[in-house]
């Protein structure tokens, strides 16, 4: 929509002014960590932060909800009604490109009310990303480095100002009655333009191959030996996708009252990593080896949302790299994926 420039030493009033209107959730350290949560000053918030523990999907998607409730044989659909709009500040680009998978994947087919009713209650600040968050991260090679949608407004650090791109209506209302803002002149055009080039050196290639190439090597790999290692190896603890802005498979379970007449019905996050996600009714177990579910999971990263959503299904963060404890990485198996396929197909021995 339009451009806007703040000089750095006016955000903290924006960010009170912000306070006073809104809901406000950004990034904060925690025991050497950051999380999104509620701020009410901009002390609280850490906008230099490298890699939030969980991403900010919590906000629009959390990890129990109560979908609806019933008494008496009546059934009410239990959607919030929130007092005040939420504005989340300081999304990272991958965590944009996966809230942007988060929005297609809800709203598609049967339109998830729940999620629709949070996220139009929301207004994104986004932030351009200049540095690698940590060595998990491998942004650049899954093409989530930077964004052009989705954002209200999109903050870029030029040193002593931000350049705010206003993305939305909702964006523009977050600058109303802030008067301490600017039209850009063509040399604040400049400072972006070279802000931006001068970032992407910044960032390295992880991944050994092109990554549009990601769902055909899959395909081909589907019977490799390498699920069996990941298989052996694998807690099964779910870590990596409980960390995973991407992921979005739930459970449903009924709590019922002491009268078996009134209760809820909730939604809990799972895990397809767990060895009781794929457990059905007869005790029969359709995924029921490690290595069979972290197939999946590669699977549904690399091919499966791209094929049903037509966007990528990892934005390349490196949460669950960092939440693994016995290593497992998106960055190694698709790098072993690659060379196993070009081993066989020079027909050398398979296995490094
Ligand atoms: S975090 Fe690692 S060990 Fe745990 S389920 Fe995921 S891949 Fe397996
Ligand atoms: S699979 Fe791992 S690296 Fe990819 S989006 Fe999920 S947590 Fe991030």
């Amino acid at each position: 929509m339009s451009f806007k420039i703040m000089k750095k030493a006016s955000f903290p009033d924006w960010v009170a002014h912000l306070c006073q209107r809104f809901q406000v959730y950004g990034p904060k350290p925690l025991h050497g960590q950051y999380i999104f949560d509620e701020i009410h000053s901009v002390e609280e918030l850490a906008l230099d932060y490298t890699m939030t523990v969980l991403p900010p999907k919590k906000l629009v998607l959390p990890d129990k909800e109560e979908l609806l409730h019933f008494k008496g044989g009546q059934a009410e659909a239990a959607i919030e009604k929130p007092v005040r709009q939420n504005v989340i500040l300081g999304m990272h680009t991958c965590d944009m490109h996966a809230l942007l998978l988060m929005d297609r994947v809800h709203s598609t087919g049967y339109a998830d009310q729940h999620y629709l009713a949070r996220r139009e209650n929301t207004i994104i600040v986004s932030l351009e990303c200049l540095k690698p968050c940590t060595e998990h991260s491998f942004c650049k090679d899954m093409g989530t480095l930077s964004i052009s949608e989705n954002y209200d407004l999109h903050l870029t650090d030029l040193g002593d100002d931000y350049a705010i791109d206003i993305g939305s209506e909702k964006g523009a209302l977050l600058l109303e009655g802030f008067a301490a803002i600017w039209e850009p002149t063509s040399d604040d055009y400049q400072r972006v333009n070279r802000v931006v080039a001068e970032k992407w050196p910044r960032f390295p290639y992880r991944v050994d191959f092109d990554t549009t190439d990601l769902p055909s090597l899959l395909s081909t790999s589907y019977s490799s030996d390498y699920w069996d290692e990941l298989g052996d190896r694998c807690l099964a603890c779910g870590m990596c996708t409980q960390v995973c802005p991407t992921c979005y498979c739930f459970n449903v379970v009924d709590e019922v009252d002491f009268t078996l007449s009134a209760g809820k019905r909730i939604r809990v996050r799972d895990s397809c990593q767990v060895d009781e996600f794929a457990a059905v009714a007869g005790g029969h177990n359709f995924r029921k080896s490690r290595a069979a579910r972290q197939r999946h999971r590669f699977f549904r990263k690399g091919k499966y949302q791209i094929e049903a959503y037509g966007l990528i299904g990892c934005v390349g963060c490196g949460r669950c790299a960092q939440a693994c404890l016995v290593h497992i990485t998106p960055v190694d198996t698709f790098n072993q994926l690659h060379l196993r396929r070009s081993r066989s197909y020079k027909g050398e021995a398979v296995k490094p």
